[in-house]
């Protein structure tokens, strides 16, 4: 972890808050369990013993409540848009979305004549990190998770906006 020092006697650790802070969150990072199309067969690889994203922290939860990643596998209809987006707002924040593969990242094959399909997910929840293929590779995925790790750690949860705004 940055930012740690330990003292060689007496075991102290000394860090900063952000830093420790930062380290539980990209260590436990909780995606909620959901797919929409063929892509989620490669969420649910990724998931399973062969890849076992466990091992990064990374753990399925049944409910938004308890979930702080949010994985759009699959083709993005209009009928679930809405859907989607109220599961985002149900989850807490500080939380981040991952775009997995071309349907959600911009409508993939369904980009010119699918009229019920969404032109990318992110024109209704906000896209942290964008996953290419159709569908990814689970290590594709593996990868969108470390990308996200870095992005953790270099924030300042403390000073971040969605707690400055709820503290108000
Ligand atoms: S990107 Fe390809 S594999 Fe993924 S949901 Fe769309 S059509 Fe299926």
């Amino acid at each position: 972890m940055n930012g740690l020092q330990h003292q060689e006697q007496g075991g102290v650790i000394i860090a900063k808050m952000d830093d420790l802070l930062n380290w539980a969150r990209l260590s436990s990072m909780w995606p909620i369990s959901f797919g929409i199309a063929c892509c989620a067969i490669e969420m649910m690889g990724a998931m399973a013993s062969t890849y076992d994203l466990d091992r990064f922290g990374v753990f399925p939860r049944p409910s938004p409540r308890q979930s702080d990643v949010m994985i759009v596998a699959g083709t993005v209809t209009f009928k679930m848009a809405d859907r989607i987006k109220k599961l985002y707002e149900q989850m807490p924040d500080p939380k981040y979305v991952i775009s997995m593969g071309s349907c959600s990242n911009c409508g993939g094959p369904y980009w010119q004549h699918g009229y019920h399909v969404v032109k990318g997910v992110d024109k209704i929840v906000p896209v942290d990190i964008y996953v290419q293929g159709c569908p990814p590779r689970p290590e594709s995925l593996i990868g969108a998770f470390l990308e996200l790790q870095n992005k953790i750690e270099t924030e300042s949860i403390l000073h971040d906006k969605f707690f400055s705004e709820n503290m108000v």
